[in-house]
């Protein structure tokens, strides 16, 4: 019998197998999609230089595991960690003055929502920031949506606390995605292959898709947990109410992307310098801050996060470059249209098999991502970047998580020989 069936061919479940190969244990992997990396993609079709829709930045560079499959695979790592950033009030750049009450709403609103999850209480960020703040809002705009996906009311002190935000970072110039991908070199990953149910009453796992069912001893879980909290794939049996529990608490953030190519005119901005705008007090999170021209391509990345994020998906791309483009000429005036060539919007809101860009753990809860990441009944193992500890919500917490469970079911699978 096969000795396992990894689901999902992302930075997890790529790594897991990679892992099983070396230890000689036999799998197979299937995904769902046409192609290989999940949510590390880089299109390289839309704007005709490669974009990276899903993740970007190398964090934590030289301790993060993926840094050195880029540099095996001869990819361009370009370092990211001290860009400049421009920061607009209204259509001219902030004073100095301007800039201080900016800085020290970073200070003050990192300060507080570590101080409570430091001391494990897991409150909205909403409620322990202080209200009356300049910059608050803007502050809060980069920290809740574009860095977590969610805004302050629904972001925990306690994730935040217990997630590295690691420097230095870097950017792939050949896309993150394309560094992702080279880890199924030499593997065979059965695409166009959807997983739609999953038997575990009898003696190993029975694994309904769309090209057959397969049968393994072990199955490794490595979809979102957006898909697992979907109901796309059904379990017989159920899963203990203590998993259902722990998926329902860690759900889904949105980061949504707005690459918008130009003409090669730069406008004011140097390559990969952040853009950030001030937002009205009682706008948190209703913003779209940009990336500018990442590793020298002629785009400029927008990040829409959140609730404004999910409604803008839900209204389509026109209406995210629209919202994009509406941001970019309060700053710069109108004349930059003549500049603009293209936008698309990233769809991992509503793509069955992400259903958003990455996880959060609710506020009010603990303990849902070590739960999510307990196996059961020795069968059914989970990895992905739900389950990366310190790196959760990143691709190198999913790669290593893919790497640990694959470790220990080997170990089961060796002895169970
Ligand atoms: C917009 C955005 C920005 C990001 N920015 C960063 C960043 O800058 N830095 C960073 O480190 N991380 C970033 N991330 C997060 C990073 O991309 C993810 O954490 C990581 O890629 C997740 O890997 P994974 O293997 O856990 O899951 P996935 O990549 O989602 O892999 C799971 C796979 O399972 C497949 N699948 C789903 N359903 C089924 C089914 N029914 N049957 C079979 N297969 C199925 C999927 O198609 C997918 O390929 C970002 C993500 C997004 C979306």
């Amino acid at each position: 019998m096969l000795e396992v069936l990894i689901i999902g061919a992302g930075a997890a479940g790529l790594s897991a197998a990679r892992q099983l190969q070396k230890k000689g244990v036999s799998f197979k992997i299937i995904e769902a999609s046409y192609r290989v990396g999940g949510r590390a993609w880089t299109d390289q079709q839309m704007l005709g230089v490669p974009v990276d829709m899903g993740c970007s930045w190398v964090s934590g560079a030289d301790k993060n595991s993926l840094t050195k499959v880029g540099r095996n695979a001869g990819l361009t790592m370009v370092d990211h960690t001290n860009a400049s950033e421009a920061l607009y009030v209204g259509d001219r750049r902030a004073t100095d003055a301007e800039w201080d009450q900016f800085e020290k709403a970073r200070r003050k609103i990192d300060k507080r929502l570590s101080k409570a999850g430091k001391k494990g209480s897991a409150l909205p960020a909403s409620a322990v920031i202080s209200k009356d703040l300049p910059f608050s809002a803007t502050a809060q705009s980069w920290l809740g949506p574009m860095d977590y996906g969610v805004d302050f009311k629904d972001l925990s002190t306690l994730d935040h606390w217990e997630q590295t935000d690691d420097q230095p970072s870097y950017l792939v110039k050949e896309g993150f995605g394309t560094l992702v991908a080279t880890l199924a070199d030499g593997l065979d990953v059965s695409l166009n292959t959807k997983v739609s149910r999953i038997d575990w009453s009898g003696d190993g796992v029975e694994v309904e898709t769309s090209q057959g069912t397969l049968r393994a001893a072990r199955v490794l879980i490595t979809v979102s947990t957006g898909v697992l909290a979907s109901g796309d794939i059904t379990f017989h049996p159920a899963l203990p109410v203590e998993k259902q529990e722990a998926i329902q608490n860690v759900p889904m953030g949105l980061l949504v992307k707005v690459p918008l190519l130009f003409d090669g005119a730069r406008m004011g901005f140097s390559e990969g310098e952040w853009v950030t705008y001030k937002v009205d007090e009682d706008q948190a999170g209703k913003a779209c801050y940009f990336i500018a021209w990442p590793c020298g391509h002629d785009y400029l990345f927008g990040n829409i996060g959140a609730d404004l994020g999910w409604e803008l998906s839900r209204a389509g791309s026109d209406a995210a470059v629209d919202y994009a483009m509406g941001a970019l000429t309060s700053m710069l005036g109108n004349d930059v249209r003549k500049h603009f060539v293209q936008g698309i919007m990233t769809d991992w809101a509503v793509n069955p098999l992400t259903y958003g860009a990455y996880s959060v753990q609710r506020p009010g809860t603990t303990g849902a991502r070590k739960a999510l990441g307990r196996s059961v009944a020795d069968r059914i193992f989970f990895a992905g970047e739900a389950v990366g500890g310190a790196r959760a919500a990143l691709a190198n917490g999913a790669y290593d998580s893919g790497k640990k469970v694959a470790k220990k079911i080997a170990k089961k699978a060796l002895a169970a020989r």
